[in-house]
């Protein structure tokens, strides 16, 4: 696993983990669904300027947090999650400030997330790895495919067992970059099937891809790609980042 971390890493990237708001993490995750980042970030941006405040949202009429994400997709169906969030998190706390995670172990944090409704294993890997700097390997569609074909979990696996099993085996220091480079790969060369399937001649950790070693490079052919969602892997990893150097060319240029 370390083996592909450095191979990957090489090619697509490196991240630093760092912590930021894991409330405003939640509702971003809940924002990106089945939409572009562009759309979702305009959608939260959209959000916080509706409600400056998360009381003001609780309180709001569902249908105004839905007027406010209309940039976003599915505006009524996310509007009811995030008010149903919202509530759950006030109901258990008493107020809105999720801060003692940063110091908290990954383990209590895991544990204290899970319990909100809608909020699975996806999720919650997503807040800890992204929002909290905290080791966490989120399992998405690139993830999972590119996981069983290496033979790191079962082919029958599914997206739960695939989260208690990557969890254990991915070494922490592996496990952000992991999971940003395996979108990564997962888009260009290590595809499904509907979308070209693997091009396994072309792959830099075919050495180590119990698929990979399995077939005949020369007998393979490549279908045309179709148009993905075109997500960003290091959404989650810049959104925020991207903001702080807006502001500061902004106040530079003033
Ligand atoms: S060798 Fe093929 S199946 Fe294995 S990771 Fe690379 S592209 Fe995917």
């Amino acid at each position: 696993m370390r083996r592909v971390n450095d191979l990957l890493r090489d090619k697509y990237g490196h991240r630093e983990p760092h912590a930021r708001d894991p409330l405003d993490g939640l509702i971003l995750i809940i924002l990106s669904q089945a939409t572009s980042d562009v759309n979702c970030d305009r959608a939260f941006t959209s959000l916080k300027n509706a409600f400056p405040t998360w009381d003001l949202a609780l309180q709001a009429p569902v249908e105004k947090i839905a007027d406010s994400i209309r940039s976003g997709g599915l505006a009524n169906q996310k509007a009811a999650r995030i008010q149903q969030l919202l509530r759950e998190i006030h109901a258990e706390r008493g107020d809105f400030d999720l801060s003692w995670m940063h110091a908290a172990s990954a383990e209590e944090c895991e544990v204290y997330l899970s319990k909100f409704h809608g909020v699975g294993p996806k999720t919650v890997a997503c807040v800890l790895v992204f929002f909290l700097g905290k080791p966490a390997f989120p399992v998405d569609t690139h993830v999972f495919r590119i996981c069983k074909r290496l033979g790191w979990i079962r082919e029958k696996s599914s997206p739960d067992e695939a989260h208690r099993v990557l969890k254990t085996l991915v070494p922490d220091a592996c496990k952000l970059d992991l999971h940003v480079n395996f979108i990564a790969h997962g888009r260009v060369v290590c595809r499904a099937e509907g979308n070209g399937g693997p091009r396994c001649g072309e792959c830099l950790i075919r050495k180590y891809c119990a698929v990979g070693k399995s077939v005949k490079v020369s007998e393979l052919t490549h279908k045309p790609v179709k148009e993905e969602l075109g997500r960003d892997p290091d959404f989650f990893v810049t959104i925020k980042q991207k903001k702080q150097l807006e502001t500061v060319d902004k106040i530079e240029s003033e």
